[in-house]
């Protein structure tokens, strides 16, 4: 059977570091990039005696996000050990939640490619603490621990196995990323590993409602190596099938520079976590009125403001799908767009030269160095006829490299557009003189000589000639 036959099957499990100020159980920040070892206490680096106290401002984003991914807030919940062994968790246990998560049955909706809406269940949203993190090789070969990081809390969105192919899971990821942000619980910095994915793969020939045995890759943390795996995996999976074997349940390790994974040879797969509840925590009860006020103060969603942008400022439901994607980029249009009241302009610059720069330096929106005050000048500066959009174009480069006041930059580089008379016919005297075809062209009716002529001035001041009075100086002078 060829590999059109057989269905890839994804199920994912998210996890969000939480941007509260202090950790789940300890008042140490949660900061990244402190020097290592800096954010501990007692009680993160697991001395004998400490006791935990739940962060409530774990509780309630975890609720934020159940709500916003529709799912049912349990009124009665609680956290369990999950005992392993490894360096980097000093406790020897992760205090997480086990059968009683805060968030169950929700479900995300994603865009297909076809345009049409698929809904992604969610299993649930649980919180637990992130383990410390090991530096290897730093000293002769031996590995150190940091515990920055240990207690950092963390929700675990995982979903039901209802992704069919790379581009879902992509989709998917993107929705519930760009849902995070909205709600301002995590700030999604998946370089910085604030959100990372396990990600489960099994295929199947089409037709066959049974699952396959699937595999697991953890901790990815680019949407590129993540479509890169799943692809990778579902062929792999696909040829032992076809060689007549059959595909172990196992954990996979994602090599993104050689484009392949390895098996990681210790079945995690098969621990034994021997969960039980905590004895040093207490129940966690949610009140009706402390979900409900939750609810009534979440922000606008990206479902709220796309449609707003289609009926307030007439977008096309691809733009305006594409700007709300990420809430960055969607604010930075808001405010633009306030300052310089052109909504279809603003979004323009945004979806077409900002994107193509951000895709080039593969850069997230929410990295883009300039304020929504500096689009907006500029926007304003072609709008006055100060500068061309041809120079436009420079200053958003600019801003990506060096971002300042618009008018700034064109004074520095001397981009302000040539729209004085004399100096345009200066110019318009200079080119005719060189190009005598051309004249003879445009007078036997090649009006195609025209637009050679303005491109020929255009040449001669870099891009800085008004182009209306060009054309109009030439005309007046090829008709004299
Ligand atoms: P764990 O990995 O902790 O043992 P689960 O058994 O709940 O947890 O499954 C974890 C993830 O694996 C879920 O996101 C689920 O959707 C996904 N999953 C389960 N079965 C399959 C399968 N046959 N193929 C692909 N993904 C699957
Ligand atoms: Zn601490
Ligand atoms: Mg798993």
């Amino acid at each position: 059977m060829a590999r059109e036959d057989y269905e890839i099957v994804i199920g994912l499990e998210v996890h969000a570091e939480l941007s509260t100020k202090t950790k789940i159980f300890c008042s140490c920040p949660t900061e990244f990039g402190a020097d290592p070892n800096t954010h501990t206490c007692p009680i993160c680096m697991a001395m004998p005696g400490t006791l935990p106290v739940l962060n409530e401002k774990v509780v309630e984003y975890a609720v934020k996000a159940g709500l916003a991914t529709n799912c049912e807030i349990s009124r009665d919940s609680k956290n369990d050990r999950k005992n392993y062994f490894y360096p980097d968790l000093p406790k020897s246990y992760q205090i997480s939640q086990f059968d009683k998560p805060l968030c169950e049955y929700g479900y995300i909706e994603i865009e297909l490619e076809n345009g049409e809406k698929k809904k992604i269940r969610l299993t649930r949203i649980h919180i637990e603490e992130d383990a410390g993190k090991l530096n290897h090789n730093e000293f002769g070969g031996g590995s150190l621990v940091d515990l920055n990081r240990a207690g950092v809390p963390l929700i675990e969105i995982v979903s039901e196995p209802d992704l069919r192919s790379s581009k879902e899971a992509e989709a998917y990821l993107k929705k519930l990323k760009s849902i995070l942000e909205y709600i301002e619980v995590s700030d999604c910095k998946m370089q910085e590993g604030s959100l990372r994915a396990d990600v489960n793969v099994s295929v199947r020939k089409k037709g066959t409602t049974e699952f396959g045995t699937r595999t697991e890759m953890k901790n990815m943390n680019s949407f590129r190596s993540i479509v890169r795996a799943i692809e990778y995996e579902a062929d792999r999976q696909i040829d032992v099938i076809e060689e007549g074997g059959t595909i172990e349940q196992e954990t996979l390790r994602w090599d993104d520079v050689s484009g392949k994974n390895f098996s990681m040879r210790d079945k995690e797969d098969a621990q034994d976590y021997r969960y039980f509840p905590d004895p040093d925590l207490v129940a966690i009860r949610l009140s009706e009125d402390y979900i409900e006020n939750i609810k009534n103060n979440l922000p606008e969603l990206p479902e709220s403001r796309r449609a707003r942008y289609i009926q307030e400022f007439g977008l096309s439901e691809k733009d305006s799908n594409l700007l709300t994607a990420s809430k960055h980029l969607s604010n930075l249009f808001e405010e633009a767009q306030s300052i310089c009241n052109n909504a279809k302009t603003v979004a323009n610059w945004l979806l077409s030269d900002v994107s193509r720069i951000l895709n080039e330096k593969e850069l997230e929106p929410d990295q883009i160095p300039f304020t929504a005050e500096q689009l907006a000048k500029m926007i304003t500066l072609i709008d006055k006829g100060t500068i061309s959009s041809a120079i436009g174009k420079k200053v958003i480069e600019e801003l990506f490299e060096n971002p300042k006041d618009p008018e700034e930059i064109i004074k520095e580089k001397g981009w302000i557009q040539i729209s004085d008379e004399g100096a345009i016919k200066e110019v318009v005297m200079k080119i005719l003189e060189a190009n005598p075809q051309s004249i003879a062209d445009f007078k036997a009716g090649k009006d195609k000589a025209l637009g050679f002529l303005v491109g020929q001035a255009m040449k001669e001041t870099k891009g800085k000639a008004n182009p209306q009075m060009l054309n109009k100086m030439f005309l007046e002078e090829l008709k004299k």
